[in-house]
């Protein structure tokens, strides 16, 4: 028998835990370890609320986790509960899964003001993410900018833009819902430090914004490359940039639509000025060096806003005595191997990129590494040791079983039309799993 710890439950940690399963039937048993009481990760907390198809996977997971050899352990805090070496100690393998959770932090000045949020908070907020249920953001004012012009910055400006009628079959957390229903929002920066060819947006996602009931993409065609430039694109660039351009063609059909997302392309955000809390944004036009990097021009102009919500990337948490890769934040691994008996798998082994199916060949790779590493196994205790560990500790982990108790009290409280009402407080959880 073997012994797979995973740690992470999100899309990463499920497509392993399938892979491990596909691979030694019977033969193996796999823990998947979450610090939240809930599974499922990004599905649950990052994917977009009105993107339901998206979070339709986890039926995916799902069955995986009604096997037999597979095992959520929810509720348990890897480095507080548990130590990555008392994991090594305990199974064959320990796969880490846990994502990339934290903002890259936007190193500028007055980052630090209030009213400057994280994509991570800011999804987390209207995802319900139990560390994120208490953000607040403050949608009183008329204009707020977004930086990064990636997949995120889209989700993040078609959120704050929709009406409630449009959330209708989401499952956009209430007290996310209430305070966007009351937003006085009408012009939605979205800032680029580059230009319309180096956009880091995929097409549905592009083409959404321009079906948006009160809201309109507004783009200034001086931006753009001669039209000619774009067959040099890849395919699914060349149809991002096609809807871009569209928005333009359609600007007379959407222009009586009175909240604007205003594409600013070449547009590098310098600093954030304001008494105490977010004012305004100080932004230095751009241009591309022959590596298509952005520079400065040293031209500056100042956008008034209330909030900047940044969306640039994400990073992986560093857990103590694991190597690390700072510069890209990441675990520092060759294939996804970091350490003997240890390895990651996802946005922890590649950094945030790719969609929620990137991780499927990612966790089947991972676990033909994990074959030729362990064999026929090492004998391990596995499960039965972990139990009598958190037992020692007082530690009750949840299980999936737990689990389908929260998630049917999440149904029954479910508003008219929408799919769930998820909790957003752990203790909240953890009490419904005994209802
Ligand atoms: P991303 O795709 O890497 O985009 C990050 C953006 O931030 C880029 O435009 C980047 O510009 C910009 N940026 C980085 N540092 C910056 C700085 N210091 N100042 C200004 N701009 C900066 O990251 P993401 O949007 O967070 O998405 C993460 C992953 O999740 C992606 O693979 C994405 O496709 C995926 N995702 C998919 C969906 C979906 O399929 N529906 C939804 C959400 C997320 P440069 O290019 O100039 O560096």
């Amino acid at each position: 028998m073997r012994h797979i710890a995973i740690i992470g439950s999100g899309p990463a940690g499920y497509y392993s835990a399938e892979a491990a399963q596909k691979k030694y039937g019977d033969d193996v048993q796999v823990d998947i370890i979450d610090r939240l009481p809930v599974p499922f990760g990004l599905i649950r907390t990052g994917v977009a609320p009105d993107h339901q198809s998206i979070k339709a996977v986890s039926r995916r997971y799902e069955k995986t986790a009604l096997t037999d050899n597979v095992r959520f352990v929810g509720n348990i805090t890897v480095g507080e509960d548990v130590s990555v070496e008392e994991l090594q100690g305990l199974y064959d393998a320990v796969i880490l899964a846990t994502g990339a959770p934290n903002d890259r932090t936007l190193d500028i000045k007055g980052g630090d003001l209030d009213g400057v949020i994280g994509s991570a908070a800011f999804v987390g907020w209207y995802n319900g993410h139990p560390d994120f249920a208490d953000l607040d953001p403050p949608l009183d004012g008329k204009s707020v900018a977004i930086i990064g012009n990636g997949n995120v910055a889209l989700d993040v400006a078609r959120i704050i833009a929709k009406t409630e009628s449009e959330f209708s079959g989401s499952d956009i957390v209430a007290h996310a819902l209430d305070k966007l229903k009351q937003s006085n929002v009408e012009k939605i920066s979205l800032l680029g430090r580059r230009g319309p060819h180096q956009i880091a947006m995929t097409p549905k996602e592009l083409g959404e914004l321009g079906h948006l009931d009160r809201a309109r993409p507004v783009i200034d065609m001086r931006d753009f490359p001669e039209e000619g430039d774009d067959a040099m694109l890849e395919p699914g660039m060349r149809k991002s940039v096609t809807h871009l351009r569209s928005f333009f063609t359609r600007a007379g059909e959407l222009r009586e639509k009175p909240v604007t997302i205003d594409f600013d392309f070449y547009a590098m955000p310098v600093a954030i000025e304001g008494d105490g809390k977010v004012e305004k944004l100080i932004i230095e036009k751009t241009e591309l060096d022959k590596d298509m990097r952005s520079i400065g021009t040293g031209q500056r102009y100042e956008l008034d806003c209330s909030m900047v919500i940044s969306c640039i990337g994400y990073r992986t948490p560093p857990i103590e005595g694991v190597p690390y890769e700072h510069g890209r934040g990441r675990f520092a691994n060759v294939d996804g191997r970091i350490l003997p008996g240890l390895y990651c798998v996802g946005w922890a082994r590649r950094g945030p990129s790719g969609t929620i199916g990137t991780n499927k060949p990612d966790g089947f790779a991972i676990i033909e590494t994990v074959a030729d590493d362990i064999g026929s196994g090492d004998n391990r205790e596995g499960r039965m040791g972990l139990d009598r560990l958190l037992d020692r500790r007082n530690v009750e982990a949840v299980t999936f079983r737990d689990w389908k108790k929260i998630e049917e009290a999440e149904i029954a409280n479910a508003r008219d039309g929408a799919p769930r009402e998820k909790f957003t407080d752990v203790a909240d959880m953890i009490a419904a799993r005994s209802n």
